[in-house]
């Protein structure tokens, strides 16, 4: 027997208590199971535990694990939260279902126009660098109502939301509060944030989705 069914469990709750506490609807908040670095037989019992949203951070690992996966549970809803790239644009728009990390014009041209062609395609994020720091992807928030208004006007790129990844020092909260107020104040409603470490927090502050990986499938290996 897997553990998945009791590692699950015991993640709803934690999801529950912080949704009551915030005074959130239960159910508000989407879990999205990042499976990165984990093989299919890692995936399949959290499938078969009744998990549906999944995310992945490379392209080309998850093209290795999900057609097969999605063909055998056909409902998954499955999420791109890492950097993309424009050249991988053509199989990111067929195989996800969301893409998180649209930050900058030209991929979201891209995207649009695979969008297009294709007549169907992911619902899109934009992802905000809400720390400002260097090395990390991500729109500077100031930039982020001019690309969100550019999708919308010249791409005919539907943005349903925004998505972000806390410096990992110091306290995410007042990253999290930006991050709900850019989202509110667009009028945008799926606000992707809170990871293992600071779901409580992300939720309390309004998240829609968190993403966790650890929490659900044990530590990665680092490379
Ligand atoms: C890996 C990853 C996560 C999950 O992180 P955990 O700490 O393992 O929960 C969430 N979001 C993004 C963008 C990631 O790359």
């Amino acid at each position: 027997m897997s553990d998945a069914p009791r590692t699950l469990a015991v993640l709803r709750a934690a999801m529950d208590q912080a949704e009551r506490e915030a005074g959130r609807a239960p159910g508000a908040v989407t879990l999205v199971a990042v499976s990165k670095t984990h093989d299919s037989d890692a995936i399949r019992p959290f499938l078969q535990a009744g998990l549906r949203v999944f995310g992945e951070n490379r392209v080309q690992e998850a093209k290795t694990k999900w057609p097969a996966l999605k063909q055998d549970f056909p409902q998954t809803e499955l999420h791109l939260i890492g950097p993309l790239q424009t050249n991988k644009v053509r199989d990111a728009v067929a195989l996800f279902d969301v893409i998180e990390t649209i930050d900058r014009p030209k991929l979201a041209r891209v995207v649009a126009d695979e969008i297009q062609r294709l007549g169907h395609g992911p619902r899109c994020l934009v992802q905000v660098n809400i720390g400002r720091e260097a090395q990390k992807a991500g729109i500077d928030p100031d930039q982020t109502a001019a690309l969100v208004d550019l999708c919308r006007r010249e791409y005919g790129l539907t943005i349903s939301g925004l998505m972000c990844i806390p410096p990992a020092e110091g306290d995410p909260v007042p990253h999290f509060r930006r991050l709900a107020e850019l989202a509110k104040g667009l009028g945008l409603v799926e606000i992707s944030m809170g990871m293992s470490g600071d779901f409580p927090a992300a939720i309390a502050c309004g998240a829609t989705h968190i993403r966790v990986g650890s929490a659900l499938f044990g530590q990665r290996d680092h490379h």
